[in-house]
């Protein structure tokens, strides 16, 4: 994520080319990433502080109109084995979970956010 011409300058999210496809997840990960490389450069962090890999994951959900959502869970993309595709009132009831959480905590939402997406959502049987 660090520009090769530039390397104190980086980027994460929907700008960087590694972000694919463009999803908040992704670049939220990153953000934690380049945070350490971050305090690593300015001494704030030892060089063995940089923490977990960058290991992209698709967890999207979307409104498809009628009270109705999709949920998807999956890292084919990245040469992973999980595919979760989930449809119906319960995915649309957590991406209205996420938007009023996302909004209420001005677009920081907390950590629990992804394992509770995983527990609640990964062994539902779908409608
Ligand atoms: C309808 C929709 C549904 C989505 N659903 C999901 C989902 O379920 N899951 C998921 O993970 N992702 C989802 N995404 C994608 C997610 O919203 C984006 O990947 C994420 O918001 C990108 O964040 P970012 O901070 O990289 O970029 P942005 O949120 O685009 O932030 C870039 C910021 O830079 C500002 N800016 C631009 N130019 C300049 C400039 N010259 N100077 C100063 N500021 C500038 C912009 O105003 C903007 O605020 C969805 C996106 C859309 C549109």
């Amino acid at each position: 994520m660090r520009n090769p011409a530039h390397p104190e300058l980086f980027a994460v999210g929907d700008a960087a080319a590694l972000t694919v496809p463009k999803l908040g997840g992704l670049g939220h990960q990153q953000a934690q990433i380049v945070a350490r490389q971050i305090a690593i450069d300015v001494g704030a962090l030892a060089p063995g502080d940089a923490g977990p890999e960058y290991e992209p994951e698709i967890l999207c959900f979307g409104d498809i109109g009628g009270h109705q959502g999709f949920y998807i869970y999956s890292d084919t993309w990245y040469g992973g084995h999980t595919s979760v595709f989930k449809m119906g009132h319960a995915p649309y009831a957590m991406k209205l979970a996420f938007k009023e959480m996302y909004f209420r905590t001005g677009g920081k939402p907390p950590a629990f956010g992804v394992p509770a997406s995983h527990l609640l959502m990964d062994h539902f049987p779908g409608e």
